[in-house]
């Protein structure tokens, strides 16, 4: 099939769902636009594949220059008039999953593909013949996969593909005591998907958060994934490795299905310099991943840029806070914290929302990472409230017991 070439206002309908003008060239000048038959075919056949309410191109054809001016090289697919970037909707009218956008166009055939940007909902598609390119550019611009389905984790087949059209990104919440008393099943239904918990902070076990226990047992005992992070005070290697065992004693016996990150956002941490503070990094994920932790960082996204080395961005799991509407951070990331004000039903007052672009679970539990080793039970089911054993002289015993997040406590008299 042969490229086409179009003036610059000639607004034909290619196929039912696109148009000349949706390929045009984004720079000034009101130049040609050249099309290639067989891209407009194929977005076509991906459209219906998908199911799409949409497909919005937001690259098509760009002229040298401008492809240049944009960080191109002014010689790729887009100037052949062979590529479009594409985000594509579903009827619900969500964005759908680039990872599943890829695995589509990788059965359509597609030449090149590839995700483009973090929150993975762009992709990259063209009909280039030859060095067929399975790109990730969030991770770099070489072929990163043969496969998109097993470099995304996809299973073949409707519906898996089906449920990954809604897994753009998790949905999820980081708490510590100063959220007090939480309802988990409420915040279960208010489609939360994971929740992060404060294990503590600082060099001393007494500094547990208080409500890291009881968050624990009622997020589990509503299957609520968790994960922990922990508030660092640490301006020394030696301090954050104390503070790594002090964590590590009281994640003991837990399971966590999502990283242990290592919590920087102290002035006095940073003030001791780049050097310094990516060691510490190191030291306490370090400690971790010696202990059998999946180890992640938590930290705003300036400080992040200013203190943090390269060999740490692609190291650990990486969480970055950065408040209002997008991420300006172009590496790969697996979660963004994106407001502190965040509401949901079971928690009064203002909340930290995040979003999860990774399956963790997925990772921690199949590396037998976090308390999954194989010889642990996986998932246990919620506990039916127990009563203590009692000892032979009393007839009473005080009994807590947790239902559904909900903490009970009262008297048992023996029958
Ligand atoms: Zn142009
Ligand atoms: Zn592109």
């Amino acid at each position: 099939m042969a490229v086409k070439t179009y003036k610059f206002g000639d607004n034909t309908q290619l196929s039912p769902h696109f148009n000349v003008q949706e390929f045009r060239c984004k720079c000034s000048q009101h130049h040609d636009i050249l099309i290639a038959e067989e891209l407009v075919d194929k977005l076509e056949k991906l459209y219906a594949k998908l199911d799409c309410s949409k497909i919005i191109i937001t690259s098509g054809m760009r002229c040298p220059s401008y492809d240049i001016s944009i960080g191109g090289n002014g010689g790729g697919q887009h100037p052949l008039g062979k590529a479009a970037d594409v985000v594509c909707y579903n009827q619900n009218g969500d964005r759908i999953s680039s990872k599943l956008v890829c695995c589509t166009a990788q059965d359509l055939g597609f030449g090149g593909i590839a995700n483009i940007d973090t929150s993975y909902t762009a992709t990259h598609l063209d009909v280039r013949t030859s060095n067929i390119w399975y790109g990730n550019e969030v991770i770099n611009y070489h072929t990163v996969t043969d496969d998109f389905y097993k470099y995304y984790g996809i299973a073949r087949g409707s519906t898996a593909q089906k449920s990954a059209e809604k897994s753009t990104a998790l949905k999820g919440i980081d708490v510590s005591v100063h959220n007090g008393s939480i309802n988990w099943n409420q915040v279960k239904a208010d489609g939360v998907q994971f929740a992060i918990l404060r294990a503590g902070y600082g060099r001393e076990a007494y500094q547990k958060d208080q409500r890291f226990e009881e968050y624990y047992r009622n997020a589990k005992a509503v299957g609520m994934p968790v994960g922990s992070y922990w508030y660092s005070y640490a301006t020394s290697v030696e301090e954050a490795k104390i503070e790594a065992q002090v964590c590590i004693s009281i994640l003991q016996g837990k399971q966590f299905e999502y990283p242990i990150y290592f919590d920087l956002e102290e002035q006095k941490a940073f003030a001791t310099g780049k050097y310094n503070c990516s060691a510490m990094v190191r030291a306490f994920c370090g400690e971790l991943e010696n202990a059998g932790y999946f180890a992640g960082l938590y930290m705003s996204r300036s400080p992040f840029n200013s203190y943090m080395e390269d060999d740490i961005k692609n190291r650990y799991a990486l969480w970055l806070a950065e408040y209002g509407s997008q991420l300006n951070y172009s590496g790969s990331v697996g979660m963004w914290q994106k407001s502190s004000t965040g509401r949901i039903a079971g928690i009064s007052g203002n909340v930290d929302m995040n979003e999860c672009y990774i399956d963790y679970a997925e990772k921690i539990k199949s590396a037998g990472l976090n308390g999954f080793s194989d010889c642990q039970i996986v998932d246990a089911p919620p506990i039916a409230p127990v009563a203590p054993a009692l000892p032979k002289s009393r007839n009473d015993a005080t009994v807590e017991v947790s239902i559904n997040g909900e903490t009970y406590s009262g008297k048992l008299n023996k029958q």
